[in-house]
């Protein structure tokens, strides 16, 4: 690709590392920035960088805020006695979407994965037990229905049980495999709606 000038082959390059990023998307993508104007630009590359140094993970749920306390771990609103494990900020946004659920969440950053190698202690499993010292009823498990999805469903609710807490886990009904993101509302209120206790 030397027929760019080294900037433009650097930020074709940079931007192909992107997910979902191919080399001619890339290349789209790198001469629409040279065609912006200076001040787009700038204000394109300060909302990356000022988000990429603020924003943090809800020191309550994990989810990804710019606050101490994401909204809905500091609202008084939401019942605190339920908390909803999900693998990703994605998942607790598809949840949100659906404005019916009322408790609060605790995001796991990942799933167990004996496959690739991803233990209980990879993701935020030791922090939800700590959660769940304080006064929480329920844990609804919310977890991809795909094997690592369930494998870690059925590692947390092993956990939980003895405490006495109430365990569920979301219906089945979601299509195996299937990215919560990616499913509508109505099938996951219906999901909700119909978990079962574990
Ligand atoms: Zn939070």
């Amino acid at each position: 690709m030397d027929y760019y000038s080294n900037q433009i082959t650097k930020l074709i390059e940079e931007l192909s590392k992107l997910p979902g990023i191919g080399a001619k998307s890339a290349q789209r993508l790198a001469f629409h920035i040279i065609n912006m104007s200076e001040e787009q630009v700038e204000r394109l590359s300060d909302t990356m960088v000022k988000a990429k140094k603020q924003v943090r993970y809800c020191k309550e749920c994990f989810t990804l805020t710019d606050q101490e306390l994401c909204p809905i771990c500091s609202s008084e609103k939401r019942n605190h006695g339920t908390i909803m494990v999900v693998e990703n900020p994605r998942d607790l946004a598809a949840y949100e979407k659906t404005g019916k659920y009322e408790g609060v969440y605790h995001v796991l950053h990942g799933a167990i994965s004996p496959m690739l190698g991803i233990g209980p202690g990879e993701i935020k499993l030791k922090e939800l037990m700590q959660r769940l010292q304080g006064d929480v009823k329920e844990v609804i498990i919310a977890t991809n229905s795909s094997l690592e999805g369930e494998t870690t469903a059925m590692y947390i609710s092993k956990l939980i049980k003895p405490t006495g807490i109430t365990v569920s886990r979301i219906a089945s009904g979601v299509p195996v495999g299937g990215d919560l993101e990616y499913i509508d509302e109505v099938t996951l209120l219906r999901a909700l709606e119909g978990r079962v206790l574990l």
